[in-house]
């Protein structure tokens, strides 16, 4: 499909900064192919995006998209209950199918609150990707390894990985290793899914310094902390995203800043099961990539990235007592253009760019959460909480139209999981 959207206000972005342009945006071919003008738009369909704000479409970069059905089901417990009482053993009862649908019911949540991207990674072979594959969203997408060797032990899940890879990835599903963390993964393991991360190109992503119990066994173990040991080993460079780290030195800041890799924050989850809050302030004076993510809803209990958005900034402000740190165009980077950078598509994904791809997202700037629009990048922040986002394209297709799904059938997802209970 072509289309021409008209008389909307593009939220562009600039060596970092936002402005806000009535300008016609041209998408052919899943990409943005001009902004302005174009000579020939004979064949172009036009949509009206009158009173709309056009903005990237949001990146959720960490969840694990099977859980969605875990929501509620662990509040307000502590952290050894939450992960062994509640999560683990339903977890365990969960079959292929049962996740298949908590993966639906999580991409209707994220598509109808402005998000076009997530991060996931899962316990059920080629579910999610099912998923991304039917609604139409851009997934990165890993299978949690956990053991001692990637021969032995780790070999079954390596394999589903690769299996996965062969089905499903396309330009919009890619797949990525993903150990789990450093006290479920052996030192070898870590170093054997780096060399085969390397050897194949592919994105790594694991969980880092989320609790004090995390930090206390490396120290312990490994006479230095999970940071100074995930660098050593070789596994954190430009292609390592790392989520949580909520538990850093001074040192730890300066050992990823030098890395080039990126920290994915999930600020409602680590609040939400008292492991405290990351140090993002401190990271982004140290000039380290941050990304934004969500988590599961069994720990935060969305995957509304506004909400996000909204917590990441007034905990920091709170925190330093200092109502200047973390902007608002600073936190909008955290869930576009930063998470673009960890996934080594600058330019192409997370910012409304030609040769960028058309992941957009409608916002009703009429709303009255928006309205009036004083400060449209300050309301997406602190005002917007996704109800505001009236269609959804990704990769130039509509996958959301005047709040209707266009690729999912919501009955029927919500059937799917009613009917197990
Ligand atoms: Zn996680």
């Amino acid at each position: 499909m072509k289309y021409k959207l008209i008389n909307g206000q593009l939220l562009l972005r600039d060596n970092g900064n936002y402005t806000v342009e009535q300008q016609d945006l041209y998408v052919k071919d899943g990409k943005i192919v001009a902004i302005g003008a174009l000579k020939d738009d004979a064949d172009f369909t036009v949509v009206d995006a009158k009173d709309r704000l056009i903005m990237p479409g949001l990146i959720n970069s960490h969840g694990h998209l099977y859980m969605t059905t875990f929501r509620g089901i662990a509040d307000d417990v502590d952290f050894n209950e939450w992960l062994f009482e509640r999560i683990m053993p339903t977890e365990n009862k969960m079959t292929p199918d049962e996740a298949y649908n908590s993966c639906m019911l999580g991409c209707m949540e994220m598509i109808q609150s402005g998000t076009t991207s997530f991060l996931d990674m899962h316990m059920f072979a080629g579910q999610s990707a099912r998923a991304a594959t039917e609604t139409g969203l851009r997934a990165f997408i890993g299978r949690c390894i956990v053991g001692d060797d990637l021969h032995t032990d780790a070999k079954a899940r390596f394999d589903e990985l690769l299996t996965e890879q062969e089905a499903f990835e396309s330009d919009r599903i890619r797949f990525m290793v993903m150990p789990h963390a450093i006290y479920t993964c052996s030192e070898q393991l870590l170093r054997q899914l780096d060399e085969e991360a390397k050897s194949r190109k592919m994105l790594k992503h694991i969980h880092m310094s989320e609790s004090d119990t995390e930090i206390e066994n490396c120290l312990k173990e490994q006479g230095k902390t999970p940071m100074a040991y995930l660098r050593d080993i070789g596994f954190m460079d430009e292609m390592t995203s790392m989520a949580h780290c909520v538990k850093l030195t001074d040192e730890d800041i300066a050992i990823i800043a030098k890395s080039g890799a990126t920290v994915v924050t999930n600020p409602a989850s680590n609040c939400k099961l008292g492991n405290g809050f990351a140090r993002i302030h401190d990271l982004k004076e140290a000039g380290v990539n941050v990304a934004l993510g969500t988590d599961s809803t069994a720990s935060n209990n969305t995957l509304n990235m506004f909400r996000e958005m909204g917590v990441l900034t007034l905990i920091h402000k709170g925190i330093h007592k200092d109502s200047t740190v973390l902007p608002a165009a600073y936190v909008l980077d955290t869930a576009t253009a930063n998470a673009a950078r960890a996934f080594g598509m600058t330019g192409r994904l997370g910012e409304i760019k030609v040769g960028a791809y058309a992941d957009l997202v409608f916002v009703d700037l009429n709303a009255p959460s928006l309205f009036p629009n004083n400060n449209i990048v300050g309301s997406l922040c602190y005002s917007a909480n996704g109800s505001e986002v009236d269609s959804v394209m990704i990769d130039g297709k509509f996958v959301y139209k005047n709040r209707e799904f266009l690729t999912i059938d919501r009955e029927q997802v919500l059937y799917n999981i009613k009917k197990d209970r």
